[in-house]
């Protein structure tokens, strides 16, 4: 399965710094030695994804996404967007369900639900954001709120977009809250289990198909720490907050 490498600079970057970074990725990544096979993904704020998507636009394996989209076309939503209007800018993937969304604005199973298959009935890739916290992990809970979260988002999928129709459109984030951020990266024997946990899930959800749906880890991830993650068995990837705000850093940790 191509792997995927996701940046996600959350409330980070003007347009002349998302200008800066993403040009310094795509000479870099488009000489062609870093990134062998992956897909590289920018998850940008919304006023600057038309700046990386125009530097991105002459190498293939690297896009643009959105950290979050509203699930209607259009209408009096005051301070959301659509992805019709993210797609309008350049952006080809969104970020659903992301623990500060969940954690901070108060986003709910049923609100990410609709947002993740809104966006794909649209057109864009998705990559649904999953994870525990704290207490739900030490309460002994991390399967049970894996399988709510991920069933939700399964439950409300329109025919259209069962069986193979997901292939190279859908990924799934796992990332612990407690690992986002605060420099706590999960063990490896953590991140194992837990993504052992959610390719079953997947594999009850969708059936076959799953084995073709990436698993990104998400969670205090850097260049030091990449390449053992990357090296167990079903992390497909990786979702980086902080250390990909700097391109020398998320360099590193793609070469990793
Ligand atoms: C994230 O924002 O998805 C994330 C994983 O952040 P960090 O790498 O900073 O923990």
């Amino acid at each position: 399965m191509q792997k995927i490498f996701a940046a996600n600079w959350k409330m980070h970057k003007t347009r002349a710094e998302a200008g800066q970074c993403s040009a310094s990725l795509a000479n870099a990544l488009g000489a062609g030695t870093t990134a062998s096979g992956a897909l590289v993904l920018v998850f940008a704020p919304f006023t600057c994804i038309d700046v990386v998507a125009g530097a991105f636009a002459e190498v293939p394996f690297l896009a643009c996404g959105g950290q979050d989209c509203y699930p209607a076309a259009e209408g009096a939503f005051t301070g959301e967007i659509s992805p019709t209007m993210l797609a309008d800018v350049g952006a080809t993937w969104v970020l659903t369900g992301h623990s500060e969304r969940r954690h901070v604005l108060g986003e709910d199973d049923a609100l990410v639900a609709r947002k993740t298959t809104f966006a794909l009935e649209q057109g864009l890739n998705v990559m649904l954001c999953i994870g525990e916290t704290l207490e739900e992990r030490e309460n002994g809970q991390l399967c049970d709120v894996l399988e709510r979260q991920l069933t939700s988002v399964f439950d409300a999928m329109p025919d259209i977009l069962r069986g193979n129709a997901l292939a190279g459109r859908f990924a799934v984030a796992y990332e612990p809250v407690w690992a986002i951020g605060t420099g706590k990266v999960a063990g490896q024997a953590e991140v194992l289990d837990a993504h052992a946990t959610v390719r079953t899930l997947l594999q009850k959800l969708v059936g076959a198909t799953a084995v073709d749906l990436p698993i990104l880890y998400g969670g205090s991830v850097k260049p030091t720490n990449a390449a053992g993650l990357m090296s167990l068995d079903n992390v497909d990837g990786l979702l980086v907050g902080g250390a990909s705000l700097d391109a020398q850093s998320f360099l590193q940790i793609i070469g990793a």
